[in-house]
């Protein structure tokens, strides 16, 4: 899309109130744009509506009207969640109007460099931590995007000292044309989402969109030990500093020695570095700093290892030292529903993972912990079938299942040999329902061992939202 000050006087549409529609729709009606703001819901739903009614911009709300996009409108600013076979959106690209998401009228505006962080898992977690490491260093970051704050608002208070670090989806992604983050990262890409892709290919060029703009004097960071990744790496301008918990790197972060990529996590293993080579400026001879023992990251397991190198990487793109990162890194500890420490009862340790909403986040993490695990997982079903569960679930002590995909999962864990696999019946809510499955896994589980709630699927199908299920699971586990 142009310049946002160029829909001076024109029609813009926004589809999708909520927090970033709010910021997009004041930001051009400040920039003098003629905004219609339409949602499906019901006006009583749409409790934002009066805010921007007051400025004067037109909302329309509980459905959508067939003349909401012609041939006057100049550009559809839509909401990411919102599907392209939605009907205004299908009227857009009919009409050749442009459609765009917010990110990308909040790159145009912004006097900060942003720093793009995407990928399949580990997005919120490498985000929010980037934003301490530079936080510590004094850079002044600005966390943003997917993450909660809008992009377009944090750049309305950004200036040239600070940096943006903008957590993007491939929704928000997919809706971009000119958006060029002077850092980009691409943490890992697995299957997911691909109801509203349609399938892998559209899924995977929409995060590949992060790197289009890019140019050699920009930064992509990219996961070395991912095939897909290294395939966008194939074809980037952008000068590449990968990361890897498997390998050595001639240029990038990784571990010294690397994981095997068939063992575990185990302690016995030899001590493990994380080590940084980077081209000095002037000479582009390759520097290596040693930065600190892996063992004293803040974050547990491999998956969150990957993701400290990941910020690591984008945090020595943007020039800060890399002596100050020792102490935030073994400060960070996480962000909630995240293999969260919920409580130690009995002797049994309870994990809070609810934020794992595909089986590749439930497999990272259950490979992360040491002891005997009972798993509690299911919930709304999008059709996979769950095999890639197939040798985590062999290695598990025992299942609880619930939700939607309760019979799916117990029949991939009875072939996987597991025979401690139980599935809950629903009770007269979901509150009720989830503190059924947390006594049965306790039931399960003896001294030593660890109750984790890692749900492998996202929860719409009993519960408001992750969090919703995510502190659920901790209350029941606190009072048990
Ligand atoms: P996102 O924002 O991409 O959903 P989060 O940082 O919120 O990612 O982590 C979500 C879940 O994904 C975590 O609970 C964890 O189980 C898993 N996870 C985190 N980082 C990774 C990673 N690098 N690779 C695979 N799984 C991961």
């Amino acid at each position: 899309m142009n310049h946002p000050s160029t829909y001076q006087g024109k029609r813009v549409v926004v589809l999708g109130l909520a927090r970033s529609g709010v910021s997009v729709a004041k930001l051009f009606h400040k920039l003098g744009a003629n905004v219609i703001v339409n949602d499906q819901k019901n006006r009583e739903a749409c409790p934002e509506a009066q805010e921007l009614e007051a400025l004067g911009i037109s909302v329309l709300c509980g459905g959508h009207p067939s003349d909401l996009v012609d041939e006057r409108t100049a550009l559809l600013v839509k909401n990411p969640g919102i599907p392209y076979s939605a009907s205004p959106v299908q009227q857009a690209l009919r009409l050749g109007v442009e459609v765009a998401t917010e990110v990308e009228a909040a790159y145009h505006l912004s006097p900060a460099p942003i720093i793009g962080i995407t990928g399949s898992n580990g997005k919120t977690t490498t985000t929010t931590l980037l934003g301490a490491l530079l936080e510590a260093a004094g850079k002044n970051p600005i966390v943003a995007g997917n993450i909660g704050l809008p992009l377009c608002e944090a750049v309305q208070g950004a200036t040239a000292d600070n940096w943006i670090v903008a957590e993007l989806s491939s929704f928000q992604l997919k809706g971009t044309s000119r958006f060029h983050p002077r850092i980009a990262l691409l943490l890992n890409l697995a299957e997911t989402h691909l109801d509203y892709h349609g399938g892998m290919e559209d899924y995977v060029a929409s995060k590949a969109k992060l790197f289009a703009n890019q140019s050699e004097e920009d930064t992509a960071v990219l996961n070395w030990d991912d095939g897909a990744c290294r395939q966008i790496a194939a074809g980037l301008k952008a000068r590449q500093l990968p990361f890897s918990i498997f390998e050595r790197l001639e240029e990038g972060v990784f571990i010294d020695p690397p994981y095997e990529r068939d063992a575990g996590d185990s302690a016995e293993l030899p001590e493990r570095s994380i080590v940084c080579r980077l081209a000095a400026e002037g000479s582009g001879q390759v520097v290596q700093h040693t930065i600190m023992p892996v063992e004293e990251l803040g974050l547990r397991g491999r998956h969150n290892a990957a993701n400290a190198l990941a910020a690591i990487a984008a945090y020595a793109a943007a020039g800060a030292p890399l002596e100050a990162l020792r102490a935030p890194l073994s400060d960070f500890r996480g962000v909630e529903h995240r293999l969260e420490l919920v409580t130690v009862k009995d002797g049994v340790t309870y994990y809070n993972d609810s934020k794992a909403t595909n089986p590749t986040a439930t497999a990272m993490s259950v490979r992360s912990l040491k002891a005997p695990i009972i798993l509690i997982a299911g919930g709304l079903d999008r059709g996979s079938d769950y095999m890639e569960l197939l040798p985590v679930f062999g290695a598990l002590k025992g299942l609880v299942t619930l939700g939607e995909t309760s019979g799916k999962l117990e029949r991939v864990a009875r072939q996987a040999g597991l025979t401690k696999v139980e599935s809950v019946k629903p009770e007269k809510d979901a509150e009720s329902t989830l503190r059924q499955a947390v006594r049965q896994a306790a039931a399960l589980a003896g001294e030593g061992d660890i109750v984790l709630l890692s749900p492998a699927c996202a929860s719409w199908d009993m519960f408001a939202s992750f969090e919703q299920r995510g502190s659920m699971f901790k209350q029941s586990a606190h009072t048990l």
